[in-house]
């Protein structure tokens, strides 16, 4: 099989460059399919192969393994259309352009996402969010392949939690979102996004690859204040890198793999669990 039926296909393909914590890790194949009756077609080949494959977006909350023994899946659905204060757009649009794009519009909602680089297909599956505010709070449905059918989700089917959703329990690839935004005022807006992303460039190792916060905050805690309260700050495990600047990220030093990463997530949740008897919960998914 060569896949080129399906999309641009790349064999034995290294997603350095298509995840931000910037690890090595070889993919089977990688495919870009820019076609939802091709993507249908691919994922039923797949599936009845017994092949394994995911989706990537921007690859900004995923730890990728050195080795993936399957399909990664690249969406190019970058379509956009404004309907009075709704935006209909395609789900591997960035999120942060996406802030711009729609406030450069007239329009607002959301500025607490400029400084986010995440797919809105991404952002939606896990309720991406930022400053008291979240991506739910605009959705207004989804279109999806769900067992290999294009359908409609409406926002009311969708139960969204802190960062996270039902939808991840559902075998779904979304495809296109539509957003409810207001009326607003460019330069506030702009002015806000400023703010915002001054503030991230303060506390957050930007300069470093990462992908974002690790862990979600416990309940009325903050786990970077619960790592760094431990002097974890700047343990490593090979070239994986608890931030000096954030204690809430890990950092790619050089070379780390996406094991190093994984083995420095264990060693924070053993010392989390040992000194508080709290369980940290994963804000980054794991891929295998
Ligand atoms: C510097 C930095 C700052 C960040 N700040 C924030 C923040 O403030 N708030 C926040 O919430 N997050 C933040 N993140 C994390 C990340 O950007 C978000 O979680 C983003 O929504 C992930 O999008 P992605 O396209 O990169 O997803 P990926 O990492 O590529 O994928 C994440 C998951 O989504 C699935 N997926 C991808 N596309 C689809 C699709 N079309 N349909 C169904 N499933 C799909 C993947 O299979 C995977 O399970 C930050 C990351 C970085 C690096």
């Amino acid at each position: 099989m060569t896949f080129k039926e399906f999309g641009e296909v790349f064999e034995n393909y290294d997603l350095v460059n298509n995840n931000t914590y910037k690890v090595h890790s070889i993919c089977n194949y990688y495919i870009i399919v820019d076609d939802v009756i091709k993507l249908t077609n691919l994922i039923n080949y797949l599936n009845n192969q017994n092949i394994k494959y995911f989706v990537i977006g921007n690859g900004s909350n995923i730890i990728l393994p050195s080795i993936y023994d399957g399909v990664v899946i690249k969406l190019k659905f970058n379509s956009i259309e404004y309907l009075d204060n709704k935006v209909i757009v395609g789900s591997s649009y960035m999120l942060n352009k996406l802030a711009y794009e729609t406030i450069n519009n007239g329009l607002s909602g959301l500025e607490w996402a400029s400084g986010i680089p995440g797919t809105i297909g991404a952002s939606i599956y896990g309720n991406a969010g930022a400053y008291k505010d979240e991506i739910s709070n605009y959705v207004e449905e989804i279109e999806v392949l769900e067992n290999n059918k294009i359908k409609i989700i409406k926002k009311s089917d969708i139960t969204f939690s802190y960062r996270n959703t039902s939808l991840r329990k559902r075998n779904l690839i979304i495809l296109k979102a539509t957003l409810i935004l207001k009326q607003g005022n460019k330069e506030e807006s702009l002015n806000l996004v400023k703010e915002r992303l001054e503030r991230r460039s303060a506390t957050q190792p930007l300069d470093y690859p990462s992908a974002g916060s690790v862990f979600r905050n416990p309940e009325g805690l903050f786990a970077g204040k619960l790592i760094e309260d431990l002097n974890l700050k700047g343990k490593m495990v090979g070239d994986a890198k608890i931030s000096e600047k954030h204690a809430n990220f890990i950092i790619n030093n050089g070379n780390a793999t996406g094991e190093d990463i994984q083995k420095l997530i264990v060693l924070i949740m053993n010392e989390v669990k040992k000194e508080y008897q709290i369980d940290l919960i994963l804000e980054q998914e794991i891929i295998k």
